[in-house]
């Protein structure tokens, strides 16, 4: 049994748990029963009683705040104690309007509760449970419609970073990025991109991204044949999100955008996260299958971060692994890290993948990938992630790294 849930018996007349107390365990009742009381006009008052199969202290789990009732066994009673972790977890990793709303009923729940045993604050002293959560809920409200509004108002734009071919120097492709244009700045997609997912407007911001970085890549694409003749038109990858690929319906509108930009299929690169294919290997399976059949790219994003292995990927139809920023940062500190990135690399030769190495940001972290066997770099050393306008002024430098 997991450390988290174990079980305890408590003597007849024995407190399980006081008013006012922290809680550390919901309890569910295997034999036995309990009695709820709270104080009311300075009587102690039983609220209810509980047996075999039901549960209790579970408020306090979901808000962390004091016990509002006391609870005592009436027979020996046998309970299975629940860690607040069990409950706090997953819970924190379900939608997070889920857990606003739980903390909206409990709020309300305790006020009234509160009321009702004719509790009053001290003077001074001021109860801002319902305070917090109703602030909370009222920002996330408010971000959510927020987010709404700037789509609808175009404020969402892509910028793109090139990333280069290790040997040659030269501009390979380029990552489209997408940003929030708001108050005269940039709002980083680290912020909005988690939210969107949630509310599932990621849908329409994945459109837009494919769209404008497909309609870009033309633009780009012009230029660069004009400054680089002799060289293979630079791809674009574009990162794609696990609830674009979830219904069969979404797969085919990215197919209908990419069959209506008139690209290159073989020039645009899909860049999925490792945890979407390891979530639902089946479905991710016959998700790639169909864009696969459109002889686009497919890349792994941040390789390296999640739980797949290489034996295991090597069944799905993958061209390209990125890996993660984190190894190319550690590589000159550490030793393991460097072999690492080394048998990446060696793999995805045996398996006719391609490796592009995220963050570079230093010469030396080029010149050592390079070395490592990696193909493709990308990162602040080359260039950051740029408006369209400073990509086609970049490529009229003939840039080289
Ligand atoms: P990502 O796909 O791993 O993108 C690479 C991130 O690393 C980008 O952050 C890029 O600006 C940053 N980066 C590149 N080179 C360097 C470097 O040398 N040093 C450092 N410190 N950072 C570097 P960005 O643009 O803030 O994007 C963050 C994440 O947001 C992306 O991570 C991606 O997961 C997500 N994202 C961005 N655009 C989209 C989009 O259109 N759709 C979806 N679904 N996600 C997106
Ligand atoms: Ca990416
Ligand atoms: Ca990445």
């Amino acid at each position: 049994m997991p450390e988290f849930i174990s079980s305890r018996t408590f003597a007849a007349g024995e407190e399980i748990f006081r008013i006012g107390e922290r809680g550390r365990h919901a309890y569910f009742i295997e034999s036995g029963s309990v009695e709820v009381s709270i104080p009311q006009n300075g009587d102690t008052v039983v609220i209810a009683e509980l047996g075999k199969g039901e549960i209790f202290g579970e408020m306090s789990m979901i808000d962390d705040a004091p016990r509002s009732a006391t609870v005592t066994a009436k027979v020996d009673t046998e309970v299975i104690e629940i860690q607040r972790s069990r409950f706090i977890q997953p819970l924190k990793s379900t939608d997070p309007m889920m857990d606003l709303l739980l903390r909206i009923i409990l709020a309300r729940f305790r006020d009234a509760q509160r009321q009702l045993s004719g509790i009053k604050l001290a003077p001074g002293e001021v109860d801002s449970s319902m305070e917090e959560v109703r602030a909370l809920a009222i920002q996330r409200i408010h971000n959510e419609q927020d987010l709404r509004r700037g789509l609808d108002a175009g404020e969402f734009e892509m910028h793109y970073q090139p990333i280069v071919a290790l040997i040659g120097g030269h501009i390979a492709g380029f990552e489209a990025l997408m940003r929030w244009k708001k108050e005269g700045g940039y709002i980083s997609p680290i912020e909005f991109i988690p939210l969107a997912e949630t509310t599932g407007l990621i849908i329409e911001l994945g459109r837009l991204a494919l769209e404008t970085g497909l309609k870009d890549q033309a633009r780009f694409n012009a230029d660069f044949a004009k400054v680089f003749p002799d060289l293979a038109p630079p791809f674009m990858s574009v990162n794609v999100s696990g609830l674009q690929l979830s219904e069969l319906s979404e797969i085919e509108l990215l197919v209908g955008i990419i069959k209506k930009s008139g690209a290159v299929p073989a020039t645009v690169k899909l860049e999925i996260t490792e945890s979407l294919m390891m979530e639902d290997p089946d479905h991710a399976a016959d998700a790639l299958k169909i864009l696969k059949a459109l002889g686009v790219l497919i890349a792994i994003d941040d390789f390296g971060t999640g739980y797949s292995s290489l034996s295991y990927l090597h069944q799905f139809p993958i061209d390209t692994l990125k890996i993660d920023r984190a190894f190319v940062t550690n590589m000159d500190k550490s030793e393991n890290t460097a072999r690492i990135v080394r048998s990446i690399a060696q793999l995805a030769l045996a398996l006719e993948m391609d490796i592009v190495a995220e963050g570079i940001e230093e010469k030396e972290q080029m010149d050592a990938l390079r070395e490592l066997g990696c193909q493709y770099g990308q990162g602040y050393y080359m260039a950051k992630p740029l408006p369209a306008a400073d990509i086609l002024d970049l490529i009229g430098t003939r840039p080289s790294w």
